[in-house]
């Protein structure tokens, strides 16, 4: 159903972390006039990060939600349209994609840029969704705090559960890091630090049976793949760091996707299979899922979305 209402726009961007703002400031500058529609986590996963070191300009690093705002910031001095809402629904049948947010406002837009990003992955177990925000966690940064001088676990073997684990030692008594292999995919001077962290135990060959506690976690109990030996760990904090999930069940049976629901663009370009819809940062990149890699696919989606409206005539 459509509502001849519809708020007509050039481009719409939908996602707020380092690739939609920065096809944001792309697309403003390049005259589209672009609507971009933030989500529900405005500024994507950096806002839930720590301090960022590896991205270029910021010799000194920059805090994740500080650099965030600076993107926001330039995106909106270039004009663009900032909605902190949600999109609910899609419809990309005709040459003018169909959208509508949260609230019911439908958009008809020539062209769309999606940077949903992903979303932290969880173990699946009962006790880990029983006790979320009550000492369960997917994010060390946001919540570390309220576990000074405690002892924690935290699960996880990538860059992440490095970089978390040793954030969390600086403020706890102690941190148990579960891997559940013999090693680590984590970077080797990610690795280094936690090995070097006094405070710090890596349990090898590890797997999570259950987390312990009705109102609020008092245990866990974990399993050593290996030798079958049971243990039960006296912590008061979970955080589960094993990786993220794109958001993309928006576009479910609309844009094509491989086997982990990220959309799949033509190789080296932002073009998914329905014209006029680009695709850029975590949403589509499973290999870097870089801040600055994120940031360089918004700025190639803005400008093959620009390219795209030229063609047309729309711009
Ligand atoms: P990754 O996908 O790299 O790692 C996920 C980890 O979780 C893997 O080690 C995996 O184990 C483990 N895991 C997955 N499922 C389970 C499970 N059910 N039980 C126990 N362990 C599980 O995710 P990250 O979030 O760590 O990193 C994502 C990307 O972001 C990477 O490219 C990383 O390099 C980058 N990054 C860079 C940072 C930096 O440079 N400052 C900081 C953080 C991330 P297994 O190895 O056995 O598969």
């Amino acid at each position: 159903m459509s509502d001849s209402s519809a708020e007509r726009i050039k481009c719409l961007i939908i996602g707020s972390g380092p690739a939609g703002y920065t096809a944001a400031i792309y697309a403003a500058r390049a005259n589209m006039a672009p609507v971009l529609y933030t989500g529900k986590e405005p500024g994507g996963q950096l806002t839930i990060t720590n301090d960022v070191e590896n991205y270029p300009g910021y010799p000194d690093g920059i805090m994740g939600p500080q650099m965030m705002e600076d993107f926001k910031n330039q995106a909106l001095r270039f004009g663009t349209d900032i909605r902190y809402e949600m999109i609910e629904k899609v419809d990309f049948t005709g040459p003018v994609h169909k959208i509508w947010s949260e609230t019911g406002h439908e958009i008809h837009a020539d062209a769309v840029i999606i940077s949903t990003g992903a979303s932290a992955r969880w173990l699946g177990l009962e006790s880990e969704q029983r006790l979320m925000s009550k000492g369960v966690s997917a994010c060390a940064v946001c919540d570390g705090f309220f576990f000074r001088g405690q002892e924690v676990a935290i699960v996880g073997a990538g860059d992440t559960a490095a970089e978390e684990a040793t954030y969390l030692a600086k403020l706890c008594k102690k941190v148990h890091l579960l891997v559940r292999r013999d090693e680590m995919r984590a970077s080797k001077i990610m690795q280094e630090r936690v090995f070097k962290t006094p405070n710090l135990e890596v349990h090898w060959n590890t797997v999570t049976e259950e987390i312990l506690g009705t109102d609020e976690v008092e245990g866990v109990r974990i399993a050593n793949t290996v030798t079958g030996e049971k243990e039960i760990l006296n912590v008061t904090g979970f955080f589960v760091a094993i990786g993220h999930k794109p958001n993309t069940d928006l576009f479910d049976g609309w844009i094509n996707m491989d086997d982990n629901k990220y959309i799949k663009t033509v190789s080296g370009r932002t073009f998914t299979n329905i014209e006029g819809v680009f695709a850029s940062g975590d949403a589509q990149d499973h290999i870097y899922r870089q801040a600055v890699t994120a940031a360089g696919s918004g700025c190639m989606a803005a400008l093959d979305a620009e390219r795209y409206l030229s063609e047309k005539g729309i711009i």
